[in-house]
């Protein structure tokens, strides 16, 4: 299977930005600027914060808008006493159709091991949606060489003993740390490589099914770089953080395909 098979996708993660009045606005204003070809060519996903994904859904379902939701954690657990935390029916039940999980931001500011993020991802997929697993390096894990090392491993821990059918729901996004908001980009060619890692370490564990699985590039995605990721056969589409944050400029990435 080749990129040609996988549907590029375009996933705003809007992290702890925009109320849910804002987010009402930017979701409407980005609905304007996309047209039905950009859905034809691209699957886009939104990432709003806990508090804004009831709104941004009763927007997409009333204006009918064929972008997907995605919510930014989960809990393990489906119910219990877990103060602060959202299960993965809760979000089901909101027609969150995906969920990041092991974002580097997660995995750094809030501990999350492997371990926690192998758990998250099958609870995630336990309630019927679709994980968004996040793997990446630091700075001094690139300069150290152990880029694909780190990678590799995090892909192992996350998805060893899943089922071929549950990881072919799945999504990777492959997330240089030294990248995330830094204005720096890995270059197309080691997205690619990296992208490329991931995936055949997935096939060691699942086979061919990995072929399916769509392997997204995220770290300092602007409009002016994304053709030219999105021009590498092994990545398969963009998580953006900062950029995704105005319509405008996340509208002109998801329309990266109309300038090939
Ligand atoms: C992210 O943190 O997931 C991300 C991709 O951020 P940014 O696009 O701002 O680098």
């Amino acid at each position: 299977m080749s990129r040609v098979d996988r549907k590029p996708m375009m996933a705003g993660n809007w992290k702890m930005h925009h109320t849910h009045l804002e987010a009402i606005q930017v979701v409407q204003k980005l609905s304007y600027r996309l047209q039905g070809e950009d859905y034809d060519q691209v699957e886009v996903v939104v990432c709003p914060a806990f508090t804004a994904l009831r709104s941004v859904q009763t927007t997409l379902d009333s204006d009918r808008i064929p972008i997907a939701l995605g919510a930014q954690n989960v809990h393990f657990e489906p119910k219990g006493a877990f103060t602060g935390e959202v299960s993965p029916t809760m979000l089901a039940k909101l027609n969150v159709q995906y969920v990041i999980v092991g974002h580097s931001e997660r995995r750094e500011l809030f501990g999350e091991t492997d371990d926690l993020v192998a758990k998250k991802l099958r609870a995630v997929l336990g309630a019927g949606m679709r994980p968004i697993v996040c793997v990446g390096e630091t700075d001094d894990e690139r300069e150290a060489g152990e880029t694909e090392t780190k990678v590799s491993g995090q892909v192992r821990a996350a998805f060893h003993g899943l089922k071929g059918d549950d990881a072919a729901k799945c999504v990777v996004a492959y997330e240089p740390i030294w990248a995330l908001g830094t204005g720096k980009t890995a270059t197309a060619a080691d997205a690619n490589a990296t992208c490329g890692l991931a995936r055949a370490t997935l096939r060691e564990i699942v086979g061919s099914v990995a072929d399916g699985v769509r392997v997204l590039y995220g770290g300092s995605v602007k409009p002016g770089n994304i053709a030219e990721l999105m021009a590498e056969p092994e990545v398969d589409g963009g998580l953006v953080g900062g950029a995704s944050l105005d319509p405008d400029d996340f509208a002109r990435i998801v329309q990266y395909h109309r300038s090939r």
